[in-house]
This record gives structure tokens, sequence and C-alpha cells, in this order.
């Protein structure tokens, strides 16, 4: 059914010229009310690319025999954060296949380590599994998980080949807000198959999910799936939805994601300047990145270098404190009355607030 918010959402994705401008001043003057000139810096390290998934748009999924695999051992992803972080990374997120092993052997006992030495933000995109091992997760100390649903249709959803259904993957998000996770989830825009109406149910479920922040990524037509032939995404429209997502939610943390630059040289620039509010910085070994083929290989590495410049040409700075810390203080401020889950007024302060205070005892 087609609702006042599918209606304008719909019309929004579609905006050009001065249209677009405004939506995305709109979405940029909104993000900044909540955060200031702040953009969070997390990093990644892709600790294994073994999946038992089949999804048809990633070139892991678990038919690519053409992959060469590999799980990271333990004393690489140690002396990955031992050799120090990049100064503005405030988060850490281990990515990976969905691969129970790589999650036990080495994101948890690794996590348990970290929690107890630092104070970054940990958090993990690892695909779906039983409740009980998000659990373990959180026990040893990770409190961000980045679960996307890719698409909001559940027949698309099942033609795309997604990771078990949709309704486990929502039932996943949803249990995960539940026991106190800051959630993140996602959409990639421009999938095949995909359509007007797709594209705003999408993001309708988006914006009806407990969630702490969600990304967009454009599709990226991956070497050796099924879909290698099709169309990548459309810039505009993907930028568009980022500045949907910043006006429907705006305490949300939103990504900008490498794959824009893959569209175009300044997509990354345009997307916080569209409402987007966190850049990621690769963390994973060189030796490892080409077998981590996000979105094909050759991508697009963000270093420190690129993220901090990107962030200064967007006008804006590197946050002193972690996502997780400013998304679980604005969850808690964030009133169940509020019309789409937005700020009220009031409590901006507060987060300014909790922020200076939280500064004092950054990452090490
Ligand atoms: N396996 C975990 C999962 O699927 O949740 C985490 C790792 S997976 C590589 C991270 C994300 O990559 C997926 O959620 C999907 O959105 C994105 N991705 C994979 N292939 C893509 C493509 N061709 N274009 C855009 N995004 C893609
Ligand atoms: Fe596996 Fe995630 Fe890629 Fe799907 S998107 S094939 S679950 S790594």
């Amino acid at each position: 059914m087609r609702t006042a918010e599918s209606g304008w959402r719909r019309e929004a994705l579609e905006a050009r010229s001065d249209a677009q401008r405004a939506l995305w001043d709109r979405a940029e003057s909104t993000r900044k009310a909540v955060f200031g000139r702040r953009v969070f810096v997390r990093g990644v390290i892709e600790v294994g690319n073994f999946c038992r998934q089949n999804c048809a748009y990633c070139g892991m999924r678990r038919d690519n025999g053409a992959l060469r695999r590999f799980r990271l051992a333990r004393d690489a992803v140690r002396r990955v954060i031992g050799e120090g972080l990049p100064a503005s990374v405030t988060d850490l997120n281990f990515q990976a296949g969905e691969d129970p092993v790589v999650l036990r052997e080495v994101v948890l006992p690794v996590i348990e380590e970290l929690a107890n030495e630092s104070r970054l933000g940990i958090s993990a995109c690892l695909g779906t599994f039983d409740l009980r091992l998000y659990d373990e997760l959180k026990q040893a100390g990770a409190r961000g998980y980045i679960l996307k649903i890719e698409t909001g249709d559940a027949a698309h959803y099942r033609l795309l080949r997604c990771p078990g259904t949709l309704e486990r993957r929502l039932e996943a998000i949803r249990y995960l807000a539940q026991t106190g996770w800051s959630v993140s989830s996602g959409w990639i825009h421009g999938l095949p198959e995909e359509t007007p109406d797709r594209a705003a149910e999408t993001l309708d479920l988006l914006c009806s999910l407990p969630l702490a922040g969600c990304s967009v990524s454009p599709f990226i037509p991956g070497e050796g799936t099924p879909l290698s032939g099709a169309q990548a995404a459309d810039l505009e429209r993907t930028l568009n939805a980022v500045a949907i997502l910043r006006l429907s939610s705006p305490h949300w943390v939103i990504p900008a994601v490498s794959a824009l630059n893959l569209c175009h040289a300044s997509g990354y620039v345009r997307a916080l300047r569209a409402g987007a509010n966190l850049a990621t910085i690769n963390l994973t070994p060189s030796a490892w990145r080409d077998d981590y083929p996000l979105y094909r290989p050759g991508r697009w590495i963000m270093t420190e270098e690129r993220v901090l410049r990107a962030i200064e040409e967007a006008g804006s700075e590197p946050s002193p404190d972690s996502w997780i810390a400013v998304s679980s203080s604005l969850r808690s401020s964030v009133s169940p009355l509020s019309s789409r889950g937005s700020i009220p007024a009031s409590s901006v302060g507060d987060v300014a607030t909790d922020r200076q205070e939280s500064s004092e005892g950054r990452a090490s």
C-alpha cells in the first residue's frame, strides 16, 4: 500500500537539479543539527572470505570456485591492531563471509581480548546466525552489528538468493536490537529486477526497523557472479537514497560506502554532503585484500589519507567518539512519540554533552 511516507520517498529518489540540491541541503542540515560537523571514522578488518551463502550479487558466494579462500590467523588480526591503528579510528568492525568457523576461531577470541584492553567501539558484520551466537559475541564485548536486508521485498530477496530468508534476517535484526545491540542495516540499490515499488518498499521497511544506522550501497556487478554482466546502479538515485534515510531517521549513523567511488570519483564526498556521517578505513592486510572481492578485484581501497581528505572536502571533521557510544546515547534520548524517530530538539544538546565527556576516554 502506498502511504504518504512512501509517496515522498518514491518522489525524492528521482529528484534532479534544483530539487536534488534542496533534498541534499535539507539532509545535510538535519545531519548537522544532530551530529554537528563530525563524521565517525571506523576501521574494518576483513577476516575471511569463506561463505556458506550463495548470494547472486557477491563474489564471495560459495559457488565462486575461482576465489582463493582465506581466514586470517588470530595473530595476523592482533598484529593489525597492535601495530597501531590510524589515529582517527574510534571504532573497529570485523567483516567476513558467512562462516561460523571464522566467527568462533578468530572474531570471538580477538574481540574478547580487545574489549578488555581498549575503548574502541567494536562491531561485526558476519551474517545471519543462530541467535545464541550473537549473545556470545555480545558477551565477548561487541556492541554493534551490521546486518543488511539488501532488498525489502521477500520475492526479490529470494530471486537474488540473499542469505536465508528476509523473514529470518528481520528476526535477527529485531533480536539484536532487543538485546541491546546498536544495529545497522542496509540496502543494495539498483539490484537487477528492482522496481520503483520495490525500492519504496525497501526504504519503508528500513525506516520501520529498530536501527541505529543504515547504509545504501550502489549495486556493482561482481566478477565471478551470475550478475557480472548486469548494469551497475545509478549514482544519483543512490545518493538521493542516502538523503532520504537521513531525513527519515535523523539520528541514524549512515555510512558513505567505498563502492560509491566505483560509480564516480566524487561519489564518496557527495554522500557525505547528502547526509552520510560515517567513513571506513580498510585495515585488511594488503596480501589478502584482492581475495575479498567486494565488489570486484581492483576495488577502491579507503586508506586513512583518502578518508580524511574526503571528510575535509565535505566540510566536516573526524569525530573523536565512537559511533556506538554516540548512537546508544542518542537511542536512549529519542522519544518514542517523536514522528519518524526524529530527534526532539531538546535532546540535541544532551548528545553534544555526552560526546564531550566521552571524548576524554577515546580509543587507544
Ligand atoms: N556475509 C555478511 C553478510 O552478507 O551480511 C557480511 C559480508 S558481505 C560481503 C557485506 C555486504 O556486502 C553485504 O551485506 C552486501 O550488502 C554487500 N555486497 C555484496 N556484493 C555486493 C555488490 N555486488 N554490490 C553492492 N554491495 C554488495
Ligand atoms: Fe556471503 Fe555476505 Fe557475500 Fe552473501 S553477501 S555471498 S552472505 S559474503
